[in-house]
């Protein structure tokens, strides 16, 4: 299903204008228009999807082998000396627009870019327990 209010199925209709940078038979990767650093880029699937939870996993290793690409491009084109990827899954998650994407972002020791959280020892029961209740079986 192809919501018609979805910006990013309309970028994939070429609808709505995009800076497009590589594209394959399941995705297209373009600029983000608000980005985090110079070079931040969107890897999305064409087909529409809401988020992580109900993208087609065909599209997802799509999408990831994609972000491969475009991240080892960075490096090349910019001499960028990293990069991070991010999938953000529903509002909580500070997802804002409801198209399945992965964001790539250059990065560079002197970028101006810090972790959204600060690393603190956890408690090992507590991390054991969650543990336990993810894994299967
Ligand atoms: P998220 O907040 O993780 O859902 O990411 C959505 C991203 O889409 C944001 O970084 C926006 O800057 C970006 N974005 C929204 N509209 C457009 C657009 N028309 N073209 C390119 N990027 C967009
Ligand atoms: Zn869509």
């Amino acid at each position: 299903m192809t919501p018609d209010d979805c910006i990013f199925c309309k970028i994939v209709a070429g609808e709505l204008p995009a800076t497009i940078v590589d594209e394959d038979e399941r995705t297209i990767t373009f600029m983000d228009i608000n980005p985090a650093v110079r070079g931040h880029v969107l890897v999305i699937p064409r087909a529409h999807s809401r988020n992580l939870f109900d993208v087609l996993e065909e599209d997802l290793a799509a999408c990831a082998t994609a972000s491969q690409r475009i991240a080892r491009r960075m490096r090349e084109a910019f001499g960028a000396e990293g990069a991070n990827i991010l999938s953000a899954a529903e509002s909580v998650a500070w997802q804002t627009v409801f198209h399945f994407h992965i964001h790539v972002i250059p990065r560079n020791h002197d970028d101006p870019l810090k972790l959204p959280w600060i690393p603190a020892a956890g408690d090992m029961d507590e991390i054991k327990a969650a543990g336990a209740e993810l894994s299967r079986g």
